[in-house]
């Protein structure tokens, strides 16, 4: 035999690893377990099985979360967070440094039971999952360390309630009870059905690192125990990770409750290769990028995009590439795909293929598939068309689907061609396109030449309906904390009506303020107009807008969407424009405030002033809020870009009237959004004013549109708007609630009072207000050796 002809037909040779100590760990537990709360494993009534995907072997028992479980899991947590809070970030650190050496020391015990309880391939538990786990709480122990250091007007938000899925299971608890643990808080998880071994052998973990009893809580179950977590009325926080639909129903139970909530959904991430690709990395980048752990990813980049002049030769390597992967045993060291975690997703993964297959053309290499557990081969499926529901639906298994594109313009329009905003990855020798692309894409994570790169340090999450919320990085330890502000019961404004006493029109012609739409004062489309009074008596006219006067606002705020594009020191230039405006006209703001309020002289001279210092505040922040580079341990560095999250829809207060409405509208235009805002109900004509004092001041048109009229005319509206990114809700009513259940279908960012006061004068401003006006974009870049 020659030696090419054995380079030819040399087959890989099978590696497994050994799952004695894991067996031996299951039998230690009597295959049962129950759950971890109060530092101690408790039993449980019900238990279901979970089993190996690999062979449909039984593993253990699982103990189901009762009502009485959560219960007393929550009342754990309760008494644990105080303490936990106040023994100081360098404890906290410590423990957490205790859970990383230990979660070290046996990460070979938890690679094998990640594997074989999910069916990932070992190669992946022990090179990816397990060690950026111990990486996590490594990070976080400095986070916890350097707390008081860099949020030191924060405190932990309480307790947290934690679901995540089976994709990822020890990582992604290490996800979310690293940073919830380093800032104060306590945790109640609950691990997915399939997989709740390695949360479990953790639970041990943290016995054996002394953590506090309390702190950590797991209690398995399935969703019905999951939504007992999430409705649960101590609970402070819900963090979700999961399908956009069960997203969807958390976002909607939480409403109106005051709960802080992070969702990190699913996703069907554009895969992007440039004719001036290298090759070769792009089609290995795409092994990593939909066929690692079986394409079960959220941000797996499930869509490919090819720029046409290389379609055909990419494909063809692609296939060839295909062909080569080897499926089969998780525990063999030398597999490139494992097993799907269970056979009902298996069935959802071809039901999804077989039924829809038609819209393209189907690849799947001829290749050795084992004959028992449940596996799916890689798939391809090219030419579809972009509106193709494979195109646009999340299949949540190794199936690339894919179309091609001509021009830079075309790429980046079917790359936001999707309901999701999760991840993208770019492929270009050109640094000046995938630069150019980066930041037009829709999406939290961008991956320049690479893909599916996770660290501590970057954080990680979506738009759209991917979620919001970031977790990972200096960004991902705000979803664990809150302002130390105390706030009360905000209570109603008086309202002045026309019996009050006669007309007060500071001597001017009677005159009907209209509304301000893309840099013009229109009039509102009801054609009705409604009277503002005082504490003297009638003050003016105001336009009564409605939902067509907010559709048009929306309009005019997506075509000043160029502002997003603007410098930050043209921003600055016109923020501290405005506040030389309103200073030029503070004495007529200062009488308008006293006709409309009844505030003394003193108090409305304080408002004005404060608006203008405010303008000037965030004419400074406009070119300084400028991100971050996170120092991630791969040959590259991590732009963290503060985004603008796009129009936002803003609902003022109704007490100060000039000064609340400076305060929300400032920061949001200082870095880049358009808004659309409702200002004080009770006092609107303040902002008829201050439109007057834009239109002098260079903002350009569309950038701050605003409607007057009542605020539970805009509340629905402005909620459930498609085009709409955000909203700030700060009114007069008791709407937090509403605004968070009606944004349930487009499942915007919100950011509500929950009808809790703010003192404007002495809390209206702060990186508070600017991390609610950004998004976090990681962008990863090669770097550096
Ligand atoms: P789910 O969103 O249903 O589950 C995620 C977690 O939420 C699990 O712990 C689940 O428990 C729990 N859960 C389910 N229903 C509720 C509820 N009503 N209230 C609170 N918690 C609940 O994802 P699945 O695991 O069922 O997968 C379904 C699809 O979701 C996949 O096909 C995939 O498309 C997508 N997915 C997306 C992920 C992502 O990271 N983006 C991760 C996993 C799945 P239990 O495990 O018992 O169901």
């Amino acid at each position: 035999m020659t030696i090419s002809e054995i380079f030819n037909k040399m087959d890989w040779g099978t590696a497994p690893e050994n799952d004695k100590n894991a067996k031996a760990w299951l039998k230690e537990n009597g295959n049962k377990f129950g759950h971890f709360i109060n530092g101690n494993f408790i039993d449980a009534k019900n238990h279901f099985k979970t089993k190996n995907p690999a062979n449909n072997q039984f593993l253990a028992k699982i103990a189901v979360g009762s009502k009485a479980d959560v219960n007393l899991a929550v009342k754990s947590a309760a008494t644990a967070q105080n303490k936990w809070a106040q023994i100081g970030g360098h404890a906290r650190a410590r423990y957490l440094y205790a859970i990383a050496r230990l979660l070290q020391k046996h990460s070979r015990l938890f690679a094998v039971l990640e594997t074989i309880d999910n069916g990932k391939p070992i190669r992946e538990s022990r090179d990816i999952d397990i060690p950026l786990a111990i990486r996590h709480f490594y990070y976080h122990a400095g986070a916890a360390q350097l707390m008081d250091d860099n949020l030191p007007t924060y405190e932990p938000v309480g307790i947290c309630g934690q679901i995540i899925p089976w994709n990822f299971p020890l990582l992604m608890l290490s996800w979310k009870i690293a940073p919830a643990i380093a800032m104060g808080n306590t945790v109640i998880l609950k691990p997915a059905e399939y997989t709740s071994l390695t949360a479990l052998l953790f639970a041990q973990i943290c016995i054996e690192a002394g953590i506090p009893k309390g702190v950590i809580n797991i209690v398995t179950g399935d969703g019905t125990t999951g939504s007992l977590i999430t409705k649960h009325k101590s609970i402070n926080k819900i963090a979700f990770t999961g399908s956009t639909e069960v997203g969807r129903k958390i976002r909607f139970e939480t409403a109106g409750t005051g709960k802080s909530l992070t969702l990190e959904l699913g996703g069907k991430s554009p895969y992007i290769v440039f004719d001036d690709a290298d090759v070769d990395s792009a089609i290995e980048g795409l092994v990593d990028s939909i066929w690692f752990n079986q394409g079960q990813v959220c941000c797996a980049g499930s869509r490919l995009l090819i720029h046409e002049t290389i379609a055909n030769q990419f494909y063809k390597k692609l296939k060839l590439r295909m062909k080569r992967l080897r499926i089969g045993n998780p525990l063999d060291k030398s597999i490139d795909m494992g097993a799907i975690v269970d056979s009902k997703q298996l069935s959802l993964i071809s039901r999804l293929v077989k039924e829809n297959a038609h819209e393209g053309n189907l690849f799947q290499p001829d290749i050795e598939m084992p004959t028992k557990g449940s596996y799916y081969p890689p798939t391809l499926i090219t030419e579809m068309e972009p509106s193709a529901s494979l195109m646009q639906e999340e299949i949540f298994g190794p199936v690339l689907v894919s179309t091609t594109f001509r021009t830079p313009k075309e790429a980046i329009a079917l790359a936001n061609n999707s309901r999701y905003g999760l991840a993208a990855s770019i492929w270009t020798e050109n640094i000046n396109l995938a630069l150019d692309i980066a930041p037009k894409i829709e999406c939290g994570v961008v991956w320049i030449n690479s893909v599916n790169q996770f660290d501590a340090a970057a954080g990680f999450g979506g738009r759209r309906e991917s979620g919001f919320g970031r977790e990972g990085g200096a960004e991902g330890l705000l979803a664990y904390v809150k302002p130390k502000a105390k706030t009360a019961e905000l209570k109603k404004q008086k309202r002045y009506k026309r019996s009050t006493t006669k007309a007060n029109t500071l001597g001017s012609l009677d005159k009907t303020l209209k509304l301000y739409i893309g840099g013009k004062q229109v009039r509102p489309d009801s054609g009705y107009s409604k009277a503002v009074f005082g504490p003297k008596g009638f003050i003016t006219h105001i336009g009564d807008g409605n939902r067509k006067d907010i559709r048009n606002a929306v309009e005019a705020a997506h075509k000043a969407g160029n502002w997003s594009k603007t410098s930050g020191h043209l921003k600055a230039q016109i923020l501290y424009y405005l506040a030389e405006n309103l200073d030029k006209r503070g004495s007529e703001f200062i009488d308008n405030i006293i006709l409309s309020t009844g505030a003394t002289k003193e108090a409305a001279k304080s408002e004005v002033e404060t608006s203008i210092s405010r303008l000037f505040y965030y004419a400074a922040w406009a070119d300084k809020f400028d991100g971050a580079i996170h120092d991630v341990p791969i040959r590259g560095v991590t732009l963290a870009m503060n985004e603008p999250l796009g129009v936002v829809g803003v609902i003022c207060p109704e007490e100060n009237p000039l000064l609340g409405l400076v305060s929300l509208a400032a920061p949001l235009i200082a870095m880049g959004n358009t808004c659309v805002l409702i200002p004080s109900v009770s006092s609107p004509n303040i902002a008829a004013n201050f439109y007057q004092v834009l239109e002098t001041s260079d903002v350009p048109a569309g950038v701050l549109n605003i409607i007057t009229g009542e605020e539970e005319a805009f509340v629905k509206t402005l909620s459930e708007h498609h085009d709409i990114a955000a909203i700030w809700y700060f009114g007069a009513g008791n709407n937090s609630g509403e605004i968070e259940r009606f944004s349930t279908t487009s499942l915007k960012r919100t950011w509500v009072n929950n009808n809790k006061t703010r003192d404007w004068h002495s809390n209206g401003q702060g990186k508070e207000f600017l991390n609610n006006a950004t998004d976090v974009k990681n962008i990863w870049i090669p770097y550096g050796e």
